[in-house]
């Protein structure tokens, strides 16, 4: 059944063309917006369940465009999938297999073009509001990385209260503090809040401008510290968890930003001519890396973990008039094919010194193409690799055991990865070690050593 539901938006979208000619006059070169949360469980939103925390700006990029079930990012912490989400290839070639750490000299490679260099090179003008986590460093700011503008922090996380901090002599954490551009900015506002109102103003300073505009409003929200905005857990009293509960109130502040922000696309007359993208960083924290009252029902596993749950996430595209209002698609994606869709609308391509791994998802959507965008999608993550190829996943069911293995799912039948079918498949086992060794050897390059087999797959990776 699965396999007919691209065909199934390939005809919305057509009968869609046939009976609105008038959007076919739209310009090619859509304005793009990337908005990424950070930490957010799978559930939790209303299009994927959620009853407790009202999520309808989150929805309404649903509503008008295609909800991805089995969206992907690369990686299960921030990062790896920032990485991958600027360059549209996976993080280990370039240098972030993992988060980069406070006061690191490392970062993404500065070799490497991100999407903003492309974008600028083809004449968009960038921004980057929110969350950068690529390096601190001067090399890695994101003015030297293809972004025009620049308001937010270069590091993973932060108070939601900046002025708590510095105004009571808290010094400056050159990781955690606000910026706009290199300097140093004061900031009054809860920090979603603040993200929301600089991407309102950088839409309305781009409606004079004939220029398309990439803008990456990469919230903070909702991972740690939790810290709700003032009065906000007071709405969501009935949440008894009091983590859950200022969790909820975080989630809310952030969707409202999106309200806000979606009002400015409209008001400014660009809602047909820009392509909005919404994902989570990585799954909900459950039970390590900082859990935050996230939750990822039905999925196993959460932050950290190469189970659906670390790395499955809400994944919504809207661009009214191209793309189906309401579609759902079901075949695998990556975040990294956001950052090859942006650069094939825009007209650009990738130098191919830099080959990138995302695959443009329009022809997917609408351009009749019903196969598979990726034969596979691969993960490596600490000791964990995992793989996924059609309805089958491989990923180790233990780490740090002397004794991993492998578990193999179905996941058109077992979303929650419960049962192990490795026993009654063992041929298909095998393809999948051996793939992901290829996939491994590919993305790792010199640096592969002796990682040449799944972790847990029974091969020479095995942990210790
Ligand atoms: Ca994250």
């Amino acid at each position: 059944m699965h396999n007919l539901l691209p065909q199934l938006i390939l005809t919305a979208v057509l009968s869609f063309h046939f009976s609105h000619g008038a959007f076919a006059a739209a310009p090619s070169r859509p304005n793009i917006l990337f908005i990424v949360a950070d930490d957010m469980g799978y559930a939790d939103c209303g299009v994927h369940g959620s009853k407790d925390i009202p999520t309808p700006n989150i929805d309404s990029i649903a509503k008008a465009g295609v909800r991805f079930t089995d969206g992907y990012v690369t990686g299960p912490v921030c990062s790896p999938t920032r990485a991958a989400l600027m360059t549209a290839r996976y993080q280990h070639r370039d240098g972030v297999p993992d988060w980069v750490k406070k006061g690191s000299e490392k970062g993404l490679n500065p070799g490497v073009p991100t999407i903003a260099d492309y974008l600028r090179q083809a004449g968009y003008r960038t921004a980057l509001i929110g969350k950068w986590h690529l390096g601190e460093k001067e090399p890695f700011h994101p003015l030297n990385r293809g972004f025009d503008e620049f308001f937010g922090l270069l590091g993973g996380g932060r108070i939601y209260y900046q002025g708590l901090i510095e105004r009571n002599g808290g010094g400056t954490d050159e990781y955690a503090r606000l910026r706009r551009g290199r300097e140093p900015v004061n900031e009054d506002e809860y920090v979603t809040t603040a993200f929301g109102r600089e991407a309102v103003q950088f839409i309305e300073r781009q409606q004079a401008s004939r220029q398309p505009f990439f803008l990456f409003l990469s919230f903070t929200c909702p991972h740690t510290p939790l810290m709700a905005p003032k009065g906000g857990a007071a709405n969501f009293a009935s949440i008894t968890d009091p983590q859950r509960r200022t969790y909820a109130a975080m989630m809310a502040a952030m969707d409202d930003a999106i309200g806000r922000v979606l009002a400015a696309v409209r008001k400014s007359g660009i809602q047909d001519n820009t392509l909005i993208c919404f994902i989570s960083d990585n799954g909900g924290p459950i039970t390590r890396n900082s859990p935050n009252g996230s939750t990822n029902t039905p999925l196993r596993g959460g932050k950290g973990e190469t189970w659906e749950g670390g790395i499955r996430v809400p994944f919504l595209m809207s661009w009214p008039g191209r793309l189906p209002a309401g579609g759902v698609y079901r075949n695998p994606v990556s975040q990294m094919d956001l950052a090859a869709t942006a650069l094939a609308l825009a007209g650009t391509k990738a130098d191919p010194k830099w080959p990138i791994d995302g695959v443009n998802l329009m022809p997917f959507l609408t351009g009749g193409n019903g196969g598979n965008p990726h034969e596979a999608l691969c993960w490596a993550y600490e000791n964990a690799g995992a793989i996924r190829q059609g309805e089958w996943k491989l990923v180790p069911v233990a780490k740090g055991a002397k004794a991993m293995k492998t578990g193999l799912y179905d996941l058109s039948k077992d979303i929650s990865e419960s049962h192990d079918l490795s026993a009654t498949k063992p041929e298909l086992v095998e393809q999948l070690k051996e793939r992901w060794v290829a996939w491994m050897k590919d993305v790792s390059g010199e640096a592969a050593g002796d990682r040449t087999a799944i972790p847990g797959a029974g091969g020479k990776g095995d942990a210790e």
